[in-house]
């Protein structure tokens, strides 16, 4: 998994780190693919040691190709602990999750910490994206909660009594689903 800046002058990924220092990114059944020696440099193709299991990961950091040149920046070392704390950059990731943690909070971390490095007008978007998140959410949410109001033999002037707005106007919102 990686991220493109929109101007396409910055790729982000995540590496797994090992305790010799060599880190790897993506996961397959093989084990984690090593791509970065303990100095930062990178592993040419030909090179690359065997694949590790993921349990052996001791901690997580986010890295970015800048302008083509492999791992030009990386972010700080997330640790992995028994309990999570977002501000001792310390995560607790069960080992059958270490090959798709976009999808929990530590990917998202490290993916903000990652659009922070492209700029201020990169930060500001990621506020965006969280809030728009938060929006279809929550609009998702009021869906939800009209279709059982329905279900439960509301009336629409009542779904819209709720709402705060007209009958017909809560019928024309929701009246199709
Ligand atoms: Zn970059």
């Amino acid at each position: 998994m990686a991220w493109e800046s929109e101007d396409s002058r910055h790729e982000g990924y995540i590496e797994y780190v090992f305790a010799d220092g060599f880190a790897g990114s993506g996961w397959s059944a093989g084990g984690v693919t090593l791509i970065t020696n303990p100095d930062g440099s990178p592993i040419p193709y030909g090179d690359r040691p065997a694949s590790r299991p993921p349990a052996g990961i001791v901690g997580w950091r986010v890295a970015c190709n800048c302008d083509g040149r492999r791992g030009a920046w990386r972010g700080e070392l997330w640790t992995r602990g028994e309990t999570t704390s977002v501000a001792a950059r310390v995560l607790r990731v069960p080992d059958d999750q270490v090959d798709d943690i976009d999808g929990l909070p530590v990917g998202k971390l490290l993916r903000d910490q990652w659009a922070r490095h492209l700029g201020p007008a990169y930060a500001e978007l990621v506020d965006v994206r969280a809030a728009t998140a938060a929006v279809d959410l929550a609009r998702d949410g009021l869906n939800a909660a009209v279709a059982a109001a329905r279900a439960a033999g509301a009336s629409w002037e009542a779904v819209g009594d709720a709402a705060g707005i007209t009958r017909q106007s809560a019928h024309e919102r929701w009246g199709t689903r």
